[in-house]
């Protein structure tokens, strides 16, 4: 199988009714980078910038931020890298950062809560963000927002900063595109004019599914439970992706399931053109989609839901069995 991926690295995730899916592959340190030649992926759709701060003990200093994000993009050689802003807290803590104790840290003041709240190191971030892209293209992803203003904060704060720079004389990047994740539910019923005003959305399935199955993703007495084939999810995704259609915005999914062939099929085939996995996955998804229909899974998608099942992935398995 190893062999047959090898040989698909060149070649496009399109499926057998045309559609072509762009498969990205997620990172988070220096070392992953070399993935993005090996493994065929279009672009680093998920770059977790706090693994970069968890593996140190204490932290690190802007300039030391310029050098890395700037290897970051030489490794990349001109694929586009999507950094998230820091995300710590819940599962990802480190010794240095002062955390108050919560009962609920998966709900607590985690992400883009803390950047917005004390600005200090979202801002020393964004700062080497900019001056490591100096004349290329720079994206930025805010992670954990919850509602409409909170991108817009996060995005003056992201704007303030560029201009600061200018001022300082670093050279800026050649554009800027701001967007977000979207891992809670209330984001999806946003105003029309938050997707209009976002440059993209990536979906982050892994909270995005705990906390609209209200089920902890590290807690393995109910992680497993609640499938991402259920119908109620798949329904809840597809609204994303109809209000993004509507808008015009850029989509993707970035979580683990992503990396899942027949999750992975099931999202190409209710409309999400854009997938982000870890490197490893993306020959046997790229596999699958290029033996696929999409026109086939969403209809078989949209016939288990109107006879009331409550999972998809029965359904999807058989048709997968009896593809050639
Ligand atoms: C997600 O939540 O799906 C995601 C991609 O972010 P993380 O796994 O880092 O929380
Ligand atoms: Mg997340």
């Amino acid at each position: 199988a190893q062999e047959r991926y090898a040989s698909l690295r060149g070649k496009p995730a399109t499926a057998l009714c045309g559609t072509r899916i762009t498969l990205k592959m997620n990172a988070g340190l220096m070392a992953d980078l070399p993935s993005l030649r090996s493994s065929g992926a279009e672009a680093v759709g998920l770059f977790r910038t706090e693994l970069q701060f968890l593996i140190r003990d204490k932290m690190p200093k802007r300039a030391e931020l310029v050098a890395n994000y700037t290897r970051v993009l030489d490794a990349a050689h001109g694929k586009k890298v999507y950094f998230r802003t820091l995300d710590i807290g819940s599962d990802k803590v480190t010794p240095y950062m002062k955390r108050p104790d919560e009962p609920n840290p998966a709900m607590g003041w985690r992400a883009l809560r803390v950047g917005l709240d004390k600005p200090g190191v979202l801002r020393m971030q964004l700062q080497a963000l900019i001056r490591a892209a100096a004349g290329r293209p720079l994206s930025v992803m805010f992670p954990l927002v919850a509602q409409a203003s909170e991108f817009d904060r996060a995005r003056d704060v992201l704007m303030r900063e560029l201009d600061r720079e200018r001022r300082l004389g670093h050279v800026l990047p050649e554009k800027v595109e701001i967007g977000t994740m979207l891992e809670t539910p209330s984001l999806a019923y946003a105003p029309d004019s938050f997707f209009k005003a976002v440059d993209f959305i990536s979906i982050g399935g892994n909270d995005l599914k705990q906390f609209f199955f209200a089920a902890d993703r590290e807690n393995e007495l109910v992680r497993r439970r609640y499938d991402t084939l259920n119908l109620s999810f798949l329904t809840f995704l597809q609204h994303i992706v109809d209000r993004c259609h509507v808008a015009g915005t850029d989509l993707s999914f970035c979580g683990e399931d992503a990396g899942r062939p027949l999750d992975a099929l099931a999202f190409a085939g209710i409309g999400i053109q854009a997938l982000s996995m870890r490197p490893a996955s993306v020959g046997p998804v790229k596999s699958l989609i290029r033996r696929a229909n999409l026109n086939e899974v969403s209809e078989i998608i949209a016939r288990t839901k109107a006879r009331g099942l409550e999972n998809a992935r029965p359904a999807l398995l058989d048709y997968v069995a009896s593809l050639p």
